[in-house]
């Protein structure tokens, strides 16, 4: 069996001409606002993707920049804003954060209805009781990914390794959703590898690169990679790409493999914040 390559780029174009066709035709268009703290330069190329793409879409769209010394108070300040501005149906408020600011109470403040990155605890409980209004961009981006290949998800072992309260906590409630029998391995599981040999699916969500090697993998699995590593000026991933594609069935490039899914999601999160009313949290 060849592998087949799972084209992130050419799904997330698919998502954004049904958005921008829809967008097109709404008289008050989607707002959406990011909010930036501190100079992380990575930070800034996802807020400048996220936004240039939300624009080419026909969102209204706004930025804040914050200095990388604001209080928590002054931060929360300018989500309150977001909350009130009636402009803005959805905002995200770029993680990470500096370290002297406390996620969760950022988190907390922003309004669930406007909680487009789905990150609040109210989005994060609602989506672990099967009721899911606002899911993380790149977890709901990882499944609509492996929902491409058309295999049967119900009953697959899918084992996601990482488990961060963005990817893979998410993802794993999702594909629990989905009835497959999940594992979720991270830094402190022991032998890695008796979990991912398992796999049919594979979800590698952790941030160090080529840590999912050929021998690491199953036959025929479906290999998601979230990962992204600067290794030299190169983008790679958490997964070997060059050696598991002769392993996996499915593979995820990186780049375009998860990263352009995960705007297209955000952006239809804002989409259907911009439609919600109020009534429904
Ligand atoms: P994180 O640092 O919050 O979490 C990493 C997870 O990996 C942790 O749960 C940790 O326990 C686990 N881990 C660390 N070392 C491990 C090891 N040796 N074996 C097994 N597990 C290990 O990271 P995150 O925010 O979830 O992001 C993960 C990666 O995904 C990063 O490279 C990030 O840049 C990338 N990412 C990509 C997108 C995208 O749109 N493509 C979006 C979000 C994150």
């Amino acid at each position: 069996m060849t592998v087949k390559i799972i084209d992130g780029k050419k799904i997330a174009s698919q998502f954004f001409d049904k958005i921008k066709a829809e967008v097109s035709v709404m008289k008050n268009k989607p707002g959406i606002a990011i909010v930036k703290v501190g100079n992380d330069p990575a930070s800034e190329i996802y807020i400048n993707n996220k936004l240039k793409k939300a624009a080419e879409l026909g969102f209204y769209v706004e930025r804040f920049n914050l200095d990388e010394k604001s209080t928590l108070g002054e931060i929360l300040k300018v989500v309150d804003k977001l909350n009130q501005n009636n402009k803005i149906h959805g905002f995200i408020v770029q993680l990470p954060l500096p370290t002297h600011i406390d996620e969760k109470l950022i988190m907390g403040g922003i309004l669930p209805q406007k909680d487009v990155d789905g990150f609040t605890p109210l989005s994060m409980g609602n989506l672990a009781i099967g009721n899911n209004l606002m899911i993380p961009a790149t977890a709901k981006g990882c499944l609509e990914l492996i929902k491409s290949t058309g295999q049967k998800i119900s009953g697959k072992n899918a084992v996601i390794v990482g488990r961060s309260n963005i990817v893979g906590k998410p993802l794993a409630l999702l594909l629990l959703q989905e009835n497959a029998t999940v594992t979720i391995c991270h830094s402190k599981t022991r032998n890695l590898v008796k979990y991912t040999q398992n796999a049919d699916i594979l979800v590698a969500a952790v941030g160090k690169s080529k840590l999912i090697t050929a021998d690491m993998v199953k036959k025929g699995s479906i290999v998601i990679d979230v990962g992204i590593n600067k290794v030299g000026s190169k983008i790679i991933g958490d997964v070997d790409f060059e050696n598991v594609k002769d392993v996996a069935g499915y593979i995820t490039p990186v780049p375009g493999g998860v990263g352009p899914m995960t705007i297209a999601m955000l952006l239809e999160n804002t989409l259907k914040a911009s439609k919600l009313p109020r009534s429904h949290y």
